[in-house]
């Protein structure tokens, strides 16, 4: 009788866990998967932000096997009309490791990728309360060695809460990180991704006027035709998740109560 009872609570553990019976979300809706760092972990909270090289190639090669097509950010945006299994790979903050670690991999697969780019910055400090490792981020000689297959957006100049900010600094970020991107890539920057996630009315509008074409939040969704073009929702693939986890976000976009 007791083990009925087992049973029954590791069935119910299992299934709060991994919300299993949630209905898939039609493929003819678009990922745009969010990862940051691509790297072995440390032991520590922060881990889920970097997702090891071993179970980001395990998750590419699967998307490549059961026949998904990448696009940039901005190629998504462009398409007359979203073809059934596109997705997106997209990479916040430009980490060093998107280049020896992501790099490889997304070109062995056949796979294209989005980086948002902090073009001012050396290393992500703005993290150190959150970690013992200060990373370094991509120097200009690897953005463009990557940019055969990588659109590069970007993710302001100081990595700041553009809701703390006042407009007149909002503006001048937007502007001055798109310059600077510009400056390395010699290309259109056209993407941006806010930091952290926060946005709202008046930061979409200077967005918009500051030239951009497309901006990605944190918010966890699909993309499909005719969204709006500067709230694209994202599915973030963490570090400390399994395979399992992966599969069910990429399906049903949640895997989580
Ligand atoms: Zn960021």
């Amino acid at each position: 009788m007791i083990w009925i009872l087992v049973i029954l609570a590791v069935f119910i553990g299992f299934s709060l866990r991994f919300n299993w019976w949630r209905k898939s979300e039609s493929f003819y809706h678009a990922r745009v998967l969010m990862y940051h760092s691509i790297a072995e972990h440390k032991g520590e909270k922060f881990d889920k932000w970097r997702v090891k090289p071993e179970d980001f190639e395990k998750q590419i090669s699967w998307l490549g096997k059961n026949g998904f097509a990448s696009y940039t950010i901005s190629e998504l945006c462009d398409l007359k009309e979203l073809p059934q299994k596109s997705v997106c790979i997209t990479f916040d903050d430009g980490y060093a490791d998107n280049f020896t670690n992501a790099y490889p991999i997304l070109k062995k697969h056949g796979f294209k990728a989005t980086i948002y780019l902090v073009p001012n910055q050396e290393t992500n400090h703005w993290e150190q309360k959150n970690t013992k490792y200060i990373s370094r981020m991509l120097s200009g000689n690897e953005i463009l060695k990557m940019g055969d297959i990588v659109e590069f957006g970007s993710h302001t100049m100081s990595h700041l809460n553009l809701e703390r900010a006042s407009l007149g600094e909002v503006k001048d970020e937007l502007i001055k990180s798109k310059q600077a991107v510009e400056n390395i890539t010699k290309k259109e920057c056209k993407a941006f991704a806010y930091p952290y996630g926060k946005y709202n009315d008046d930061i979409v509008r200077l967005t918009k006027n500051a030239g951009y074409k497309n901006a990605t939040i944190v918010k966890r969704g699909v993309f499909k035709a005719g969204d709006d073009k500067f709230e694209i929702k994202r599915i973030g693939v963490l570090g400390t998740e399994g395979f399992f986890d992966f599969w069910l976000k990429f399906h049903k976009v949640r895997n989580k109560l």
